[in-house]
């Protein structure tokens, strides 16, 4: 790195994590790592944030509805009962396990929550071309956020769960689950489609400073 000019940014690529130097691609083209050939940087161009709106909006609708609607129900012993997260939430804290309560709320509730919030805020603010109050806080959360939103884990150990509870008695999928499982895949899509790079250009462009 001797001899480069000082303001010269070295990224990772995203494969190989070779170190690439940053420059913008032109129209039509895109940076790629010498060492594997992976894009490290595409043209930004006409590309919008209207993908990650869409998807973190769907998802913040979804996580309500997986949040007020039973997601399982169960006859244990002729003992029936419906369940949703912040039951189950509850029901651990009774029975004196609290980290994985804490747990199951933070990566269920909270974390799904301000990471889908602040993707919709800030996409949001970037399609209309309002600049809203607190995009860099809102920018920073989606970043914080973002590996605890663990809703596409929980809804696998959910599918564990219900095979192994199967055993004990019967186990019925409820109006909610459907839901959790929306919120898993509008999570992924939402963090796919919420390209950092572009936010900060489109946010340079309405002259915020993120
Ligand atoms: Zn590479």
């Amino acid at each position: 790195m001797e001899g480069m000019v000082s303001d010269a940014r070295w990224i990772a690529c995203p494969n190989c994590e070779a170190p690439c130097l940053e420059r913008e691609p032109a129209a039509g083209q895109e940076l790629r790592c010498s060492r594997c050939g992976t894009t490290v940087l595409e043209h930004i161009g006409k590309k919008t944030l209207q993908p990650s709106m869409a998807l973190s909006i769907a998802g913040l609708f979804a996580l309500l509805l997986a949040n007020t609607n039973p997601v399982l129900s169960f006859d244990v012993a002729g003992r029936v009962q419906s369940e949703h997260i912040i039951t189950g939430v509850e029901e651990l804290i009774n029975q004196g396990y609290w980290p994985i309560a804490v747990l199951v709320f933070l990566a269920g509730i909270l974390a799904p929550a301000l990471h889908l919030g602040s993707v919709a805020y800030v996409s949001t603010a970037c399609c209309l071309k309002i600049p809203f109050p607190w995009i860099p806080v809102a920018l920073r959360v989606s970043e914080l956020a973002e590996p605890f939103n663990l809703m596409p884990v929980y809804s696998i150990a959910t599918v564990v769960s219900v095979v192994k509870l199967r055993m004990l008695g019967a186990v019925e999928w409820e109006f909610g689950a459907r839901w959790v499982l929306g919120v898993a895949l509008f999570s992924l899509f939402a963090q796919q489609t919420f390209n950092r790079r572009l936010v900060k250009a489109r946010l340079e462009n309405m002259g915020v400073a993120a």
